[in-house]
């Protein structure tokens, strides 16, 4: 790598990507908005911190560094980001790159983008996955942008990437917002994934009256298994953890209120203006939503007052179901990928974005192998669920899924995502459904017409008898 290269942000993430470059032997220029927190990150960093120059500003930064410059950006998503480039802008040269490696709308990195190449500078919009730790000792690492502006800082991201069989976890993904958009849909499915892991313990917690450890264990099992995966490993954690002060079990003494960032909603929000419906996805973000109606729900309670009645489903039943619904997440977080790719022409290679995350990420998940290889082999129509090791995988498990819908139904237990991921199935298992009766109810009021069965053709107007 030729270019100098800085960090400005020294948070959670910024002081661990920046300990994570040093250790990988790049010298690195640091600046903090706050520049009282630089020492301390130098004191932090040890030994480390001989490669390191800080600065007490992004202008001192840019000044001490050489062209050509790379500087990356590890401060909170939008005005901040925009707040920085506008600073760094005066000091900068043609061939100079800054690099947001923040959470960022990648709308707004199109932006970007857009404005900074136009002034002769290369702009990278990077997705960095895997919280602290990940940043710390190996990210996964979606990146967005000209190539030769990735190959220039790839020999950086690749040696502090996660690594899968000696693979680094950190790939050019597509122009511009591609690496963020990647980044985004990885949060979607991360969001669905925890909504459908908790269902899954709701219904063993409430319906079947396990303790928090003897369910913990049973996710440590599974984790040796099919659903082997980051987030169903610190599941089993997170129940096994006993709370010092009270002796009780720490997620008894956990608010059940989720925060969230946003960009689950943007997942959302970008799947129905592509046209397309991620409803595992929804029913996390909608899940977390309701879960912030504390008071009202305990109100509902006094009012509505469903009892939670047992649950007989097998351990197996479960696991199934927690498979078949995680399928479909993935399935619908792919196609939203599809989707965009198309409409924004980034020809996203779905095989590589599944290998980029096999490690470090917080997906991670013994499937994601199985995945890239399906998006490399046969896919009918594009759909992951119905590429044959998928396909398998849901025929053997939509039964338990099934069973597991319907007794948290009877038994008054939401399920939303699980739900949501039943109904997904479903729907793409019927070659005809009901939506044949919306198109005649279309016509009905405001004579949209209406394609035949018979002849193909669009019909103009039905035969009501009181339709206008
Ligand atoms: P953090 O610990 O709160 O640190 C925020 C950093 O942004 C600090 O260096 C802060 O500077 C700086 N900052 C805030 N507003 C600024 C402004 N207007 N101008 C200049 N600098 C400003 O946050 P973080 O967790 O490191 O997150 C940083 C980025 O990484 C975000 O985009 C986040 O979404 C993303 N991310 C976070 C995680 C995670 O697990 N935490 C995972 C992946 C991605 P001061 O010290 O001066 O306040």
């Amino acid at each position: 790598m030729t270019a100098s290269l800085g960090l400005y942000g020294l948070g959670v993430m910024g002081s661990a990507l920046a300990l994570n470059i040093l250790e990988k032997g790049f010298p690195l220029h640091v600046a903090n908005r706050t520049a009282a927190k630089v020492p301390p990150f130098l004191e932090v960093a040890g030994p480390l911190a001989a490669k390191a120059t800080g600065h007490d500003g992004l202008a001192a930064m840019a000044a001490a560094m050489t062209p050509p410059r790379a500087i990356i950006l590890m401060v909170d998503a939008g005005p901040a980001v925009d707040a920085a480039i506008e600073a760094l802008l005066p000091h900068l040269e043609a061939g100079d790159t800054i690099v947001d490696c923040g959470n960022a709308d990648f709308h707004d990195t199109r932006r970007r983008s857009a404005e900074i190449e136009a002034r002769g500078l290369t702009y990278l919009g990077v997705g960095v996955s895997g919280g602290e730790e990940g940043a710390r000792h190996g990210p996964a690492i979606m990146a967005g942008g000209r190539p030769e502006a990735w190959a220039h800082l790839a020999p950086v991201f690749e040696a502090i990437a996660a690594t899968y069989e000696g693979q680094p976890c950190a790939a050019l993904m597509g122009p511009d917002g591609a690496g963020h958009f990647v980044k985004t849909v990885h949060n979607g499915i991360e969001y669905a994934d925890m909504q459908l892991i908790a269902e899954v313990y709701g219904l063993l917690r409430h319906g079947q009256d396990k303790s928090p450890a003897e369910i913990g264990a049973l996710f440590g099992r599974w984790d040796g298994g099919r659903l082997k995966s980051y987030l169903v490993e610190i599941t089993a954690a997170v129940l096994s953890a006993v709370d010092p002060a009270t002796g009780l079990p720490v997620v008894d003494v956990i608010l059940d209120q989720a925060g969230q960032k946003g960009t689950g909603r943007w997942t959302v929000v970008e799947a129905l203006a592509l046209g397309q419906s991620a409803s595992t996805i929804e029913a996390a973000v909608g899940a977390r939503g309701w879960s912030a109606e504390k008071t009202t729900r305990e109100v509902g309670e006094r009012i509505l007052g469903t009892e939670r009645k047992p649950v007989e489903l097998s351990e197996a039943e479960l696991e199934g179901a927690l498979l078949a619904g995680r399928i479909v997440a993935y399935a619908q977080g792919f196609r939203i990928l599809q989707a965009a790719s198309e409409s924004y022409g980034w020809a996203l290679d779905q095989a590589r974005v599944a290998e980029t995350w096999r490690a470090g990420c917080i997906i991670r998940s013994a499937l994601l192998g199985d995945i890239a290889a399906a998006f490399r082999g046969e896919m009918p129509e594009g759909q992951l669920i119905l590429a044959p090791a998928f396909a398998a995988d849901l025929r053997a498990s939509l039964p338990s899924l099934r069973r597991v819908v319907a007794a948290a139904a009877l038994g008054g237990h939401p399920v939303p995502a699980l739900s949501a991921a039943l109904a997904f199935a479903d729907t793409f298992a019927q070659g005809r459904g009901t939506t044949d009766l919306v198109q005649g109810q279309r016509d009905y009021f405001g004579r949209h017409g209406f394609v035949r069965l018979d002849t193909g053709a669009v019909h103009q107007h039905g035969p009501w008898a009181d339709a206008p």
